[in-house]
Parts: structure tokens; sequence; C-alpha cells
């Protein structure tokens, strides 16, 4: 109660503070209509490496949640030097307002700690959570708890995340530090721990403490050293050792140890239970989408693009909330980047979705498969079977080229190689296997969206949102 009293009277004082500095600093830009109410409860939803093409070709799989929502706006990505962001810059300017150099997480360029929209809702006495689809010290979550120069200090960006005693910091495991060693550390930190049994996660009725939920690794990396994989994909298929059936099974490389894994979308609802239940004052909830970017990186569309639709589902469950909520709620969704510089055409052909299903189904080794030991002659009696006849002279290099090298894993590389052309002759074509520098969507919807509308730098996320706790 002490406690209480003690936080009213600061926060009143602060509240004070930020009302003088407004009037003083009075410009008449457009944040300023938003400042005089906080929304009760707000979802930061980030698509990760969710370029606008990514959305475009998803909306040919169905009708997306995103789309349901009024306010859309456009993100400028580029780092504080101007150039490409990686992760870890553009998370920090979503989390923390402010643009960095590639690699800083919750730092500015000179390596000053900056604080989190997160971090601000939690000394306001909001609850935090935090979720991902791939590991819980990776940029995107790190940069709402971390601050540290360079992204792979994993062990470190851990053990932040354990002091940060956020409510819920949930991912579908950990980099860089044995699971069994970061359980072992976050009991002695005093968080409540599901690590292995995540049925009793999901039976939880309350959160008693901070809490920490990820799941065990169930993907094995089956990557030889031949392989000729560009720097930016194996970066990016890190994550992949990370559960996600639907994803990892179909992607290039990988070898699924274990099933059976709750979808996003499954943690995301009771994460949404947990932290609304019992709670007056409200919180702050960030989900990403972690894997659409590891699709993009190792161009391929379909896993991109389930990767996508399971994010778009994240989206449900916050609009089923807002919906409940309306006057209460704010839900932004956007990107931290574009990966892979997708490029498709104007308009979709007719059962475009179908058929990049198919062309994943028939090349990543599933049904059909070339094997280490075939010939051009095979190669192109395989590839007409599947409906790719009269190879290009550029297209028939491609396979050439596979076949003289002395990979080990030819397999993989005619199979990815075919699946490129497949997709190619739909007009997807991507453009890098890294991230560019275009502009992401932003879209939003509830208590301040209009705030969040236009053509606007990435930083202005984290800036607007953190205005929200800085002047209670
Ligand atoms: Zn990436």
């Amino acid at each position: 109660m002490k406690k209480l009293k003690m936080f009213v009277f600061l926060s009143g004082a602060v509240s004070m503070l930020l009302l003088f500095q407004a009037c003083a600093f009075t410009t008449g830009t457009d944040e300023k209509a938003g400042e005089s109410s906080s929304p009760k409860y707000v979802f930061l939803l980030i698509g990760d490496g969710m370029g606008q093409n990514s959305v475009k070709l998803a909306r040919a799989f169905g009708k997306l949640n995103m789309d349901a929502m009024p306010v859309k706006g456009e993100l400028k990505t580029n780092n504080v030097l101007n150039k490409t962001t990686d992760s870890a810059a553009a998370a920090t300017a979503l989390a923390c307002g402010v643009k960095t150099v590639n690699g800083a997480l919750g730092m500015d360029k000179d390596g000053k700690a900056v604080e989190s929209s997160a971090a601000l809702a939690e000394k306001a006495g909001y609850k935090v959570g935090l979720l991902t689809s791939v590991t819980i010290n990776h940029a995107t979550p790190a940069a709402f708890y971390a601050h540290v120069m360079k992204r792979a200090e994993y062990a470190k960006i851990l053990s932040q995340a354990y002091g940060a005693k956020y409510d819920l910091i949930m991912g579908y495991g950990v980099s860089g530090v044995k699971e069994s060693a970061a359980a072992g550390d976050a009991e002695k930190a005093g968080l409540a721990v599901f690590y292995k049994n995540q049925d009793a996660f999901f039976a939880l009725n309350a959160i008693l403490k901070p809490t920490v939920v990820f799941k065990p690794f169930g993907y094995e990396m089956d990557r030889p050293k031949t392989d000729d994989s560009s720097k930016a994909l194996s970066d990016a298929v890190e994550l992949l050792s990370v559960e996600q059936p639907t994803v990892a099974a179909q992607a290039p490389g990988y070898t699924p140890v274990r099933d059976a894994v709750r979808p996003l979308n499954e943690y995301a609802s009771k994460a949404i239970a947990l932290l609304y239940k019992d709670n007056p004052k409200g919180f702050f909830m960030m989900v990403e989408g972690g894997k659409i970017d590891v699709g993009a990186h190792a161009n391929n569309t379909y896993a991109m693009v389930t990767e996508l639709l399971e994010f778009d589902q994240v989206v449900a469950r916050a609009l089923e909330f807002y919906q409940k909520h309306p006057n209460d709620t704010l839900i932004v969704v956007t990107a931290d980047h574009d990966t892979g510089g997708l490029m498709i055409p104007e308009k979709l052909p007719a059962g475009f979705a179908a058929k990049i299903a198919e062309n994943n189904t028939k090349f990543n080794g599933k049904k059909f498969s070339f094997q280490n030991d075939e010939t051009m002659q095979s190669v192109q009696e395989k590839l007409a079977k599947q409906g790719i006849a009269n190879l290009t002279a550029a297209e028939k290099e491609s396979f050439e080229k596979i076949l003289k090298s002395n990979s080990k894993n030819k397999r993989t590389a005619l199979n990815q190689n075919a699946l490129r052309i497949a997709d190619t002759r739909l007009g997807v074509i991507w453009k890098t296997k890294g991230h560019t520098a275009q502009n992401v969507f932003l879209f939003a919807i509830g208590k301040g969206a209009e705030q969040f509308s236009g053509v606007r730098p990435n930083s202005d996320v984290g800036r607007i949102m953190k205005g929200f706790y800085e002047k209670k």
C-alpha cells in the first residue's frame, strides 16, 4: 500500500513536469492530440522481415486480419547510418524510439542505454508480456529489455531478460545458452520457469511472479559444411533450430527431431488471458512473428507465407480482445524490415496460392525430390514430370552449376533451385537473401491509433509508445 502511494505521487509529479514541457515546446505536431490519454492495453505485433510484398502475396491465401485495421501507414526502416537495418537496430527503434547502429539492442549509436516502451510500462505499473516464435534472447524481443551493443551476446542478454522482471517472457527456445542452464539461471533469479512442461503453463490461472516460458529445441541442423549457402542465409537459418513444424519441416537442410508444438497464436491467447486477469491497470504486450524472416532469408515463398499467416492469427487474437475493450485498446501491427526484396506480379494469376503451396510440396523434399546422383538428363526428366519443361538457357545453367559442384548435398541445392524456378515462373522473384531498405507497412486500430498514420521513421513507434507511459 505504501509503495502504491509513493508511486502515485511520483507519477503525478512526472506528469506535471511533462505537461509543463509540452506547453513550453508546443509546435503543433500531430502527436500532441493523443497525449491526453493513453491506451490501457497496448499490443505491438512485429512481423520480422515482413516486407510489403510479403503481405501482398499473403493476401492471395485469404483475408488478412491485419487488413481489418483502419489506420494504415508505412515505416522507414533505415538505421542511424542511413543503411539497411538489421533486426537489432530496427527493434531498438520500435522499442526504444531511437535509431541506432546494426547489432545494438536498447543502446543508441554512442553506446548509451535507452529505455524501451516495455520497461517504462513496467515502471508505470502495467503488466508486460513479450512473446516470440524465435528465441527469447533474439534481437526483436531483446530490444524490449536488454542493453548491449552486440546482439550475439546471448548470455548477457538472457540475464538481462531475467533481470527485467516482466510478467511474461515467452519464446521458442533460447540462443547461445544451454536450455537447462538457462532454466536454472531463471529459477535462481526468482522467476517461474516453464521449459519442458508446456502443458503446465497452459494450465496456469494466474501469473504469481515474473515468468519465463521457452520450449525445448525441436529441430536439428542438417547443414553440410560444403553447402554454398550465403552468409546471410546461414545467419538466418540458425533460427530454424526452434520448433515450428509447419515451416521447419519444410525448410531446406533441416531435420525435425520432435513434433507436436502449439502455434504462436495459442501462446498469444494464453498470454493475453494471463496479463488481463486481475489487472485493473492494463498491459503492454509485444509479439514477434520471428520466422517470417527465416522463410524470406531462405527465399522460400511458402515458408515465409506460412509464418506470415500464423503471425496474422496473433493479430486475430488481439482483435478479439480489442472487440471486448474497444475504448481501452491499441493494436499496432508492423515489421522491422523487408527481407528478400520479393517481387510479385501486379495481378496474381488464378489459383496462385494453391500453386505456391504445390511448388513447395514438389520441390521441398516431401513427395518429389532430387537425389545426390542426378544427371542433367534425369533432372530434366523429373522437372518435366512436375510441369517444368523447356528450361531456358539460364535455368539449365543454374542446374549444371550444381551438378558440377563438389557439394555432398546436391539434393538440397537441386530442390531449392527447382523451387526457385517454379516460383519464378509464377512471377515470384526474390532479389536477395538479405534485408532491403524498403519501407514496411503499419496497421493500427483503437485508442491513439491515428498517431501512427502516414509515412514515418520506425523510431516513431517507440517514441509514441514510450509517451504513453512517460507522462503517467
Ligand atoms: Zn533477418
